[in-house]
């Protein structure tokens, strides 16, 4: 056993014991049981020391018993790191949270942020510094080529990867693409669009886009790389990582310099403690934040959020409006029943049932739209985006709430988000479906509880509650779409969070076991040892036992 990674370990498992659960985000980016050595095996054999030296009549320390049970253990091989340390989404995690709202809640095209949204920006951002390439170089250039690697290979076909990512090649942003522009790629797939770099014009289309290896040893699981060639020659080439949630880094990225927030925050613990302590809600941290970090005014910061709860409310009506005759695209061949669902349950007997119908309802519209490529919002990703828009529907347009709650919600649940993308992961590639759906779920919770003027303590446990009872879910889209299981999920994800709500607003707040810090170090760990097959893949699960036919 390596000493420094023996004294590395044992300071970890101390640490366990502290306070503070995310103290050094060591503990969520690098492994607590030594790399190679099978966890139930360690702490198995930490019990059994432990135990022995008890009948022995010894009394044994944490400490030794740590090192008895390493020195125990066979060695073995280590499995190499999922992902680049230095990449900026692994190294984030040690400085106060600085994401904004403009980042974190971006509209854009279903299915999936990581496999359609960060594709499109990619490649958007490719074209963008093709075109400041010097003229002669321009003058030489032939053809642009997009190879994906890894998860964005695996999965791609059934996410529409490769129509992203050529619209953003031919210069559209997921903002504002017309969802029909992306459904005529895939009803015209031998298309030619010109593509202006300089005086040149280089036709591109979908065979332009490559699905290159899916196994590798990736920065990454979403890896990429967009060249701009000259015959053979590679004149210009970028290789970019879709990190999750929308958000991409590239080879050399370092993050935009912000402005210091208001009130710095790394863990809920603390968020809570600026909240308490100056007498204002989780809500108002967050607002200030945004203000400060950003440079933008208390109005401007309302004007986006607004904007983006509109399109949460379009997203559901639209999907509503869609009749059960409507099938959604690929090998599925899944009918859409949002609107069905609504109808009926309108026509139970029980206004309890109603409610849970009304929101599944709700949740399966808007992941629906997302199923379709329509335009969605990631909160935090493509594949959630029915959770989050099924409260803000059911809360703004059903119960009625005033808009300035809902707003408070939207950024309450921005600190939940935050918090899972700063100490853990949005990306299915990296984490499972707990990493979408489970954080989706927490976030729509804390919307919830804060619409209602819940204490910060409620909104966080709120929150705790709904992230620890999606912990281990895997991700394992059926053919590779983001539909079975990823929309009736949605729908779950929402009730979900109307029961966190629900326990949380009626146990006693302070008796609330597990603090959300907690359950978001238990996210990343998770995320860590889970199997990578269930990874966005497609390869285990329903989407190895499922048969279509
Ligand atoms: S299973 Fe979950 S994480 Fe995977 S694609 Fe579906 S919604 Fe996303």
């Amino acid at each position: 056993m390596n000493k420094a990674l023996d004294r590395s370990l044992i300071k970890r498992l101390l640490a366990a014991d502290c306070e503070d659960p995310l103290a050094s985000t060591d503990q969520l980016t690098s492994q607590e049981i030594p790399p190679g050595v099978d966890r139930r095996t360690f702490l198995m054999r930490s019990a059994v020391g432990g135990a022995a030296a008890v009948m022995m009549g010894h009394s044994i320390s944490a400490q030794e018993r740590t090192a008895k049970a390493l020195a125990t253990l066979p060695q073995a091989s280590s499995p190499k790191p999922p992902l680049a340390a230095d990449l900026n989404v692994v190294k984030k995690g040690q400085g106060p949270v600085l994401t904004t709202a403009d980042e974190f809640y971006k509209v854009g095209p279903g299915p999936s942020s990581s496999h359609t949204i960060g594709p499109m920006r990619i490649t958007y951002d490719f074209y963008q510094r093709a075109t400041k390439l010097p003229a002669d170089k321009l003058a030489r250039a032939t053809k642009l080529q997009v190879n994906l690697f890894g998860s964005l290979s695996a999965t791609g076909k059934g996410h529409g990867t490769e129509r992203a990512a050529l619209a953003g090649l031919v210069g559209n942003e997921p903002a504002t693409v017309d969802p029909k522009f992306l459904d005529s790629l895939r009803d015209k797939p031998d298309q030619t669009f010109p593509v202006k770099l300089g005086d040149k014009s280089i036709n591109v289309s979908l065979k332009d886009i490559i699905y290159d290896a899916t196994k590798g040893d990736f920065k990454h699981p979403n890896t990429m790389t967009v060249k701009v060639l000259a015959g053979d020659e590679v004149l210009l080439e970028q290789e970019y990582y879709s990190v999750g949630g929308g958000f991409i880094e590239w080879k050399g990225y370092t993050p935009p310099k912000k402005n210091p927030p208001k009130y710095p925050f790394r863990l809920m613990k603390e968020l809570r403690a600026h909240a308490d302590n100056n007498k204002i809600s989780i809500a108002k941290v967050i607002l200030a934040n945004e203000m400060s970090i950003a440079g933008r005014t208390e109005a401007e910061v309302y004007a986006f959020i607004d904007k983006i709860i509109n399109a949460m409310v379009a997203t559901v009506k639209s999907g509503l409006s869609m009749s059960e005759d409507d099938v959604l695209p690929g090998p599925i061949k899944l009918h859409s029943k949002a609107a069905t669902v609504y109808k009926r349950a309108m026509d139970d007997k029980y206004a309890s049932d109603k409610g849970i119908g009304a929101l599944s309802a709700f949740a399966l519209a808007a992941s629906e739209e997302n199923g379709r490529g329509h335009l969605v919002i990631t909160a935090p990703t493509g594949g959630s985006a029915g959770v989050m828009p099924a409260l803000v529907y059911g809360l703004l347009e059903v119960r009625k709430l005033d808009r300035q709650k809902v707003r408070d919600g939207m950024l309450a649940a921005l600190a939940i988000g935050y918090l899972c993308k700063h100490h853990a992961t949005l990306s299915a590639a990296e984490g499972g479906c707990q990493a979408e759906i489970g954080v989706a779920s927490s976030m729509a919770a804390a919307l919830i509880a804060t619409a209602y003027d819940a204490a910060s303590l409620v909104v966080e446990n709120a929150a705790e509650s709904a992230l620890e009872h999606h912990l281990g879910m895997t991700c394992d889209p059926v053919a590779g779409y983001v539909q079975v299981p990823c929309i009736e999920r949605c729908a779950f994800g929402a009730v979900k969070a109307w029961t966190a709500y629900a326990i949380a607003s009626n146990e006693i707040a302070s008796r609330h076991r597990i603090d959300f810090d907690a359950t978001v170090m238990a996210l990343a760990q998770t995320a860590k040892d889970m199997n990578s097959k269930y990874k966005e893949t497609s390869e285990a699960g329903l989407a190895q036992s499922v048969v279509l036919c």
